[in-house]
């Protein structure tokens, strides 16, 4: 899609597309700010794309898009462009910091080479009979070239002082983006990508060293109709609150991930389809028994549950034939009535 956009922005319609942004976003009574405008952008390039698609859900609810959830929609929908930039930026500073201390270090070698035959030239004059006037002039130059070499390699150290901590706070920065790409801004858990990822990985691992993988989702029940009656924030406090809860009890060496609106994923390595179970079951019973406060104005919301299903892997099983199954479960746990937690593989055995 932004490789599309691209092309549009330079292309014979630029100005038409800006332009409907921008209409667009006074329509929508939205503050021009430069994020609006690129999500705008990504919304008038790609009117069904999933980005313009929750804008008017967004919209529709009457929620103000504020700078939080335009952040977050940001996060979600143009991830790989915005980390690109942030990579390419720390790239170049760091290039910009390593030409510095080598530009240093060779300036600190031509003084210091430069220094030497000044030593051995004043060593070679006093060979010779020198009488005192010469000895001091000698002395003298000594002493200056002596104090330009020391006054040079401490401002090269002073140099390579500076520049390690840049490149200390460009290695951090880099951590936090990374941090960020697989994180979802709302609940702090790992994001969709994150959860892949892993998924991945923990396949990967199984079927190197052998142990098991199952996989859980868990969705919370009739949430649209709980986002109608208390509105999109206090819709995100439960997905906040479930989120909670889920993370606790998917802590490592589980993973646990927001895997997108209202929806789950956690993955257990080695552990039993019993323990799986039970632990999903802690979970389902966690949410279900706590009756929610809004915050704000401290309401009663009730409670929320949640509905699960989960499988585990079959021999070299891929990772979206496993997803597949785990979401059939869950669906199964939908239809029977939400608020329980189903087996793939019980299932299966059940149907047999
Ligand atoms: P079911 O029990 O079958 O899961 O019904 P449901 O209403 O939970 O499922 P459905 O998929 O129909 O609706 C999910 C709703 O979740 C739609 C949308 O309003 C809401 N939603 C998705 N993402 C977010 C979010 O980030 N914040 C809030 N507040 N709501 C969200
Ligand atoms: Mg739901
Ligand atoms: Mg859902």
């Amino acid at each position: 899609m932004s490789g599309d956009l691209d092309v549009t922005l330079r292309g014979p319609k630029a100005y038409e597309v800006a332009r409907a942004a921008l209409e667009s976003m006074e329509q929508a009574k939205v503050w021009p700010t430069a994020l609006n405008f690129e999500l705008w952008l990504h919304m008038v390039a790609d009117p069904s794309g999933p980005l313009a698609q929750e804008i008017e859900r967004l919209l529709s609810t009457g929620e103000p898009i504020t700078d939080f959830i335009a952040e977050g929609l940001a996060q979600t929908y143009l991830p790989k462009a915005r980390l690109h930039d942030q990579i390419k930026d720390a790239g170049e500073q760091l290039s910009h910091e390593l030409a510095t201390v080598s530009r240093a270090i060779r300036t600190a070698q031509q003084s210091n080479a430069a220094y030497g035959a000044k030593l051995a030239g004043a060593s070679l004059e006093l060979h010779e009979n020198l009488d005192p006037g010469d000895l001091k002039q000698l002395v003298s130059g000594l002493t200056i070239a002596t104090k330009r070499v020391q006054s040079e390699n401490k401002e090269l150290e002073q140099r390579l002082a500076e520049s390690t901590a840049e490149v200390g706070r460009l290695r951090d920065h880099l951590v936090q983006v990374r941090r960020d790409a697989t994180t979802d801004g709302l609940t702090n858990l790992a994001n969709r990508k994150a959860f892949d990822e892993e998924l991945e990985r923990a396949c990967a691992a199984a079927d190197a060293a052998g142990g098991s993988v199952q996989l859980a989702v868990l969705d919370i029940d009739h949430f649209k109709m709980f986002n109608d009656t208390w509105g999109h924030q206090t819709g995100d406090q439960v997905i906040r609150y479930v989120a909670s809860v889920i993370g606790r009890v998917g802590a490592p060496p589980r993973f646990a991930a927001r895997y997108g609106g209202e929806e789950f994923a956690m993955i257990f390595s080695c552990e039993s389809a019993a323990q799986v179970e039970r632990t999903l079951d802690e979970i389902r019973e966690e949410v279900a028994s706590r009756r929610l406060k809004r915050r704000s104005t401290n309401e009663d919301l009730g409670a929320v549950t949640i509905s699960a299903g989960f499988a585990e892997r079959r021999p070299a099983e891929q990772p979206a034939s496993l997803m597949d199954r785990a979401d059939a479960a869950l669906y199964d746990s939908k239809r029977s009535g939400r608020n329980q937690v189903t087996s793939a593989d019980r299932k299966k055995a059940a149907a047999a």
